[in-house]
């Protein structure tokens, strides 16, 4: 299959990856050309358990020299998905589908801007991969993948098993939802459990359990998403926030992504996390302060990078 990743850092380079070893025709595309001639000129270093493999891909920081794909790919953080999606538009042509495991709440939205719902493949990854520098990543963790046709019904739901097929035959354990809304949800309540505490403090996931204030923010934060969740008729699992403290054990020695984007002076997702529960609880006519002051501080933050 001709596929195309559009923002292909730490994410997209290893998803790339994994779907050329499995034979197919990968294209990434990253505005970083840095990165994008490293990996042409020596092909994508993964390292994984201290263990270094090399994988050949084309690279590009001119879609145009793709021409029409099967299915591109949504790498880039939240704050660029539209103009990423834009790009995606274009690669897909007209019978293409397009695909957004990204974090964060309003991805699917602004990618449904320009394509129809009945092509947008939605989903969440349990996969965890980090930049080493240009043309080098981390292949850090290896979990499940969860896909969903953004429109609902029958049609849609055995294009993302065929889709998931796939992507499983290809190392990415991946199963197919009807429900994708709900399992979007779902990874959004841990990002808003952990992401913004652990970028303002210093701390690492695990180190929000430490101490009973912390973990009560945490679950403040979490409860206020769960409200504005259940005003939309959204399926939340029970034990949510148990939950999201089981993650934070389970990845306790990591940094979370918006602690290592505000470690590096790099604008965060807190838009389409905890920004996305305060624009929602406003809408709903519902309080979320926590979420609210979370938000807050992490703007003021970016705001004063140096
Ligand atoms: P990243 O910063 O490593 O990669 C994003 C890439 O997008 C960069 O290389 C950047 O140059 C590129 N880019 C920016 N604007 C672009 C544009 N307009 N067109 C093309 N490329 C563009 O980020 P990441 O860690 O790979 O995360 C990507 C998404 O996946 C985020 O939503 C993140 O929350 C989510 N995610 C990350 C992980 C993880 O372990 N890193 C796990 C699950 C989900």
């Amino acid at each position: 299959m001709k596929i195309a990743v559009v923002g292909a850092g730490a994410m997209g380079s290893l998803f790339g990856a994994l779907l050329s070893e499995n034979g197919n025709d990968v294209w990434l595309y990253d505005i970083w050309k840095e990165h994008v001639n490293a990996v042409n000129e020596n092909g994508l270093i993964i390292e994984r358990k201290g263990k270094i493999r090399t994988v050949k891909l084309n690279a590009t920081v001119d879609s145009g020299n793709i021409g029409p794909v099967e299915l591109t790919i949504i790498f880039v953080k939240s704050t660029q998905t539209e103009s990423a999606a834009e790009t995606a538009y274009r690669l897909a042509g007209s019978g293409g589908l397009v695909m957004t495991l990204q974090n964060g709440m309003g991805n699917a939205d602004a990618v449904a801007k320009f394509i129809e719902a009945e092509r947008i493949l939605v989903g969440t990854t349990a996969h965890g991969a980090t930049m080493l520098g240009p043309g080098k990543i981390r292949h850090a963790g290896v979990g499940p993948t969860t896909i969903g046709m953004w429109a609902p019904g029958e049609k849609g739901h055995t294009r993302a098993r065929q889709f998931a097929e796939f992507f499983s035959r290809a190392g990415i354990e991946t199963k197919a939802v009807k429900d994708v809304r709900s399992v979007v949800w779902q990874k959004l309540f841990i990002n808003v459990g952990i992401n913004a505490i652990t970028a303002l403090t210093g701390i690492k996931n695990g180190q929000i359990l430490d101490l009973a204030t912390t973990r009560e923010l945490s679950r403040a934060a979490v409860e206020e998403a769960i409200d504005v969740a259940r005003a939309e008729s959204i399926k939340v699992e029970k034990e949510t926030v148990a939950q999201v403290f089981k993650v934070a054990e389970a990845t306790a020695l990591n940094r979370s992504s918006m602690g290592q984007d505000v470690d590096h002076q790099r604008q965060t997702e807190i838009s389409a996390i905890n920004g996305f529960i305060v624009r929602e609880a406003n809408r709903l006519g519902l309080k979320a302060p926590v979420n609210q002051t979370l938000t807050a501080l992490i703007e003021t933050l970016q705001y004063h990078y140096k």
